[in-house]
């Protein structure tokens, strides 16, 4: 149908951008009926951050992207379809639709180009407006197709989105929001709200943040969700944070001025603003233009500002800490950043969200566990957290009792105007926001939480059985776990079935407070300590003996964290039991016949004989160098003397149990001797059981 020859673009080859919409409108003109019933698709393509790999990679291989990026468009539309390059990264695709496959075409599409160059993620945002009427010129097939590609955020997976009418509601809205905003700023519509924060467990407030409100004259308050998004979009966000930051040191100011306790005030700092370099000046600029100190101001960034890059970020909060301010992760764990990235910022506080974790997807019981994961996390990355979004007593006590006291949420107080928020803070008592603990420099603890790290890679595979717990509250919990650990409880574990059985639960009050008391003379000695203690299993809840010996990493005002080692050593000491059973029982059955038995101390060589050895044998209660005095008194004969020795040098060699016949007694008389020996808990012998029948 298209006659050559048709304009081209220079670079990747395809239509030029008159050529196409000739192209385009063509093909409208052709087939009216098809354009109203959706037989045909516009789509729109964005390239995200083309100007990075112009930068990385340079114009070179910009160009190289473009021309593979154009191939694959026109592979993706097939026969019959007209491409173009609007400008720079911007392409168009007009594809006839002949099934359902166009879904599956784009996600095949997304991920080629996704996975074109090594070591940087191409991302593509995809806009697609499939026709339903006959009277739209290709540019307003364009102009939604681009609408939908508008609304393809970075943050879903989903690359590409349809167009639907309601997409143009919400641009007038945000029209509208542009159009008054320079207005409602110069007017003072926008106010500052404040959140209280406090300290659930001591209930003192701990400081606040500040949150913009949008009083429209007409239309109500419009919430910041709905305006700030838009302001993103086109930098006014820079000039609200920046008000906001004034009203709040304003308001500091006035408290100072009328002799009121000021507490901490946190701002929202969007992710635009990061990227303008001389931000922190302007901040402080107006700092220093109401004279308050800096501690009582703190800036607030989100994990999505380290999509810009995390130069930027760092840069950012080099500049602040410079300055003096605090600056806090907000949404922490909202899954924009790896623990990695964390760690490699310098940040004062973490912020978590308790709604990113409510019901979706997952379990209470989940839910729970991810949320003690994070908080121990922020916990050993030496970091204070505050949690958000608490509505519920049970969700603060839940917080608390996993070591996060400070709160913020409808629970205490919802956003409330300056005025209240004055009158609140006058009646507080006024508490602050403490660094959980200070680290010890024996291992590097910080690197231990980073997966690729050498303390990583010793702790999952060369240690054995090693674990990290946590000392609060006279109570020990499990934080972390290696491989080996698991196995040294049973087979078949999982990582949660341990987390979640804890020995601690598992165990009787005397064995509890072996573990405290060997936890609290590590603490006092500041060295290792040992100690066994007995648990069910978390298989199948058997009796299991474990040796655990712990060395503190960190401690802070209300827990300590342990490195501990362990071996589950139930084996030797059931066996070590029965012995000692048997021993026992066969001890209570010689009386009955004609057995003689004693106790040997394998240190002090001295042999405790029974009733019957000192009766018939006219042994002392105590007989010391054992055997060699035996020996000499003949209760050993001479001719078994030599055999007698080999067998006590085996025992006192640690030998768990032998067995001998030997003459005794001058009168050569045959005794089968057995001997089972006890450890100490280290494993060395510490005593035997020694006993002797006339052999058959
Ligand atoms: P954010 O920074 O995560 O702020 C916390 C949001 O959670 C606030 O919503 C707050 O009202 C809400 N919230 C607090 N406690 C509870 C609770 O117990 N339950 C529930 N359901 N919600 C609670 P808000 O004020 O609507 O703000 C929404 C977002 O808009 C903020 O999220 C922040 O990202 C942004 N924002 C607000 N003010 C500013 C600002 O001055 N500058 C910038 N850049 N962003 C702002
Ligand atoms: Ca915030
Ligand atoms: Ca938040």
């Amino acid at each position: 149908m298209l006659k050559e020859p048709y304009e081209r673009d220079s670079l990747t080859g395809l239509l030029s951008y008159t050529s196409f919409q000739k192209a385009v409108a063509l093909y409208a003109d052709i087939d009216p009926k098809g354009m109203e019933n959706g037989k045909y698709a516009m789509l729109c393509f964005n390239l995200q951050r083309f100007k990075v790999i112009n930068d990385l990679f340079g114009s070179d291989g910009g160009d190289k992207l473009l021309l593979f990026v154009a191939g694959q468009i026109e592979k993706l539309g097939g026969e019959g379809s007209l491409a173009t390059r609007t400008h720079s990264d911007h392409f168009c695709l007009f594809v006839p639709i002949r099934d359902d496959s166009l879904p599956r075409r784009l996600d095949e599409f997304s991920r080629i180009i996704e996975n074109c160059a090594p070591d940087f993620e191409v991302i593509c945002h995809i806009g697609v407006y499939v026709t339903n009427r006959s009277d739209i010129r290709p540019d307003g097939m364009i102009a939604r197709a681009l609408l939908a590609c508008s609304f393809v955020k970075e943050s879903v997976d989903k690359r590409y989105i349809y167009y639907h009418t309601s997409m143009r509601t919400q641009l007038l809205l945000e029209q509208e929001i542009i159009n008054n905003m320079g207005k409602a700023l110069e007017e003072e519509h926008f106010k500052v709200y404040y959140q209280s924060q406090y300290n659930h467990t001591t209930g003192q407030l701990v400081g606040a943040e500040a949150l913009v409100r949008w009083l429209h004259p007409t239309r109500g308050i419009i919430s910041p969700g709905v305006f700030i998004p838009v302001l993103e979009k086109n930098n006014f966000i820079v000039k609200l944070d920046l008000f906001v930051f004034e009203k709040t040191c304003a308001l500091l100011r006035r408290m100072m001025d009328e002799k009121v306790q000021p507490v901490p005030l946190s701002v929202n700092v969007s992710r635009l603003d990061i990227l303008y370099p001389d931000m922190p000046e302007q901040m402080e600029a107006i700092r220093r233009k109401y004279d308050v100190p800096v501690e009582w101001l703190r800036v607030e960034i989100t994990e999505s500002a380290m999509l810009d890059g995390i130069e930027k970020l760092t840069y950012f909060i080099e500049k602040m800490h410079k300055l003096g301010f605090n600056v806090e992760m907000d949404d922490f764990g909202s899954g924009y950043s790896s623990l990695n990235m964390l760690k490699n910022l310098d940040l004062d506080t973490l912020k978590l969200d308790m709604r990113l974790l409510s019901d979706e997807g997952s379990n209470k019981n989940n839910g729970a566990v991810i949320l003690t994961g994070l908080v121990r996390m922020a916990k050993w990355l030496g970091l204070p957290i505050i949690g958000e979004g608490v509505e519920h007593k049970e969700q603060a006590d839940f917080l608390a009792s996993i070591g996060c006291s400070y709160v913020q949420g409808f629970l205490y107080s919802r956003p409330i105007p300056e005025e209240e928020f004055f009158e609140l803070v006058k009646r507080q008592r006024v508490g602050e926001i403490k660094p959980p603990m200070q680290l010890i420099e024996k291992m590097n603890s910080a690197q231990f939480w980073n997966p690729m790290s050498i303390e990583t890679l010793i702790f999952n595979n060369y240690v054995g059985g090693a674990a990290v717990m946590e000392y609060r509250n006279r109570r020990l919990d499990l934080v972390r776990i290696n491989k080996k650990f698991i196995q040294e409880l049973g087979e078949n574990l999982t990582e949660e079935d341990v987390l979640k059985w804890q020995p601690f639960d598992n165990m009787d009050e005397q064995n509890k407070n072996i573990l405290l008391e060997t936890a609290e003379r590590a603490i006092r000695t500041d060295s290792e300590q040992e100690c066994e203690t007995w648990s069910l299993s978390p298989v199948n809840k058997e009796p299991i003996c474990v040796r655990i010996s712990m060395r503190m990493i960190a401690n802070s005002s209300d827990n300590v964290m342990f490195y501990i080692l362990i071996r589950n050593i139930t084996k030797e000491k059931n066996s070590q039991l029965e012995a000692l059973q048997n021993e026992k029982l066969f001890r209570a059955a010689s009386e009955q016949v004609n057995i003689y038995y004693w106790e040997y101390d394998i240190r002090t060589k001295e042999m405790k004989p029974c009733f019957r050895c000192m009766r018939d044998l006219g042994l002392p209660k105590l007989v010391c160098n054992y055997p060699e005095s035996a020996i000499e008194s003949h209760v050993i004969s001479p001719k078994g003397a030599e055999r007698y020795r080999v067998l006590m040098q085996s025992i006192d060699a640690g030998l768990a149990s032998a067995e001998a016949v030997i003459p005794l007694t001058d009168d050569h008389i045959p005794f089968r001797i057995r001997y089972t020996t006890e450890f100490d808990k280290d494993g060395n012998p510490i005593r035997a059981y020694g006993s002797a029948v006339p052999a058959e």
